[in-house]
């Protein structure tokens, strides 16, 4: 499997203090000696699936590990911190405290995987405009666009 010390990481709240929600996630994902190279605006969606609740702050973060790490222990990481940050998940698609997505692997989001846990590109970039934005705010412009080429 692809090893990669460069994650984009969406990170998401729609419950309570949710800029300080962002702070704690944006905190929690620089354990283990991992540093944000890149933040994006902070910006308010729509939810998606469920439209009955609480906007979402969304922001994307280009993450970088001290050394390559595995897309699965790149998830994990992702999960310790929305843990770490407080997430209570109500239900699919439902309200949550903290969300952490890794959105692309890779310096060029070139890293593919497909397996029952972890789908990278995330599937959610073709239904979500604002990741596409926030990518192109990063300076994804040579991160491929995934979708476009399926
Ligand atoms: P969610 O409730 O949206 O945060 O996602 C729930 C599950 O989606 C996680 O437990 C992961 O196993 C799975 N998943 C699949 N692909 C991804 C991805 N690219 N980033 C984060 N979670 C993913």
């Amino acid at each position: 499997m692809s090893s990669t010390d460069v994650a984009w990481v969406a990170i998401g709240s729609n419950l309570g203090r949710r800029g300080l929600a962002l702070a704690r996630l944006r905190e929690a994902l620089t354990a283990d000696g991992v540093r944000i190279e890149r933040v994006s605006s902070e910006i308010l969606t729509r939810p998606f699936g469920v439209a009955a609740q609480p906007d979402f702050h969304n922001q994307l973060l280009v993450l970088r590990s001290p050394v390559p790490w595995t897309p699965q222990h790149w998830l994990d990481h992702a999960k310790g911190a929305e843990a770490a940050a407080g997430r209570r998940q109500t239900y699919h698609w439902g309200p949550r405290v903290a969300d952490a997505d890794i959105i692309l692997l890779g310096v060029h989001g070139e890293i593919r995987v497909d397996e029952p846990g972890l789908t990278v590109p995330h599937p959610g970039l073709h239904e979500r405009p604002y990741l596409r934005r926030l990518l192109d705010e990063l300076g994804a412009k040579e991160a491929e666009h995934p979708s476009q080429r399926r």
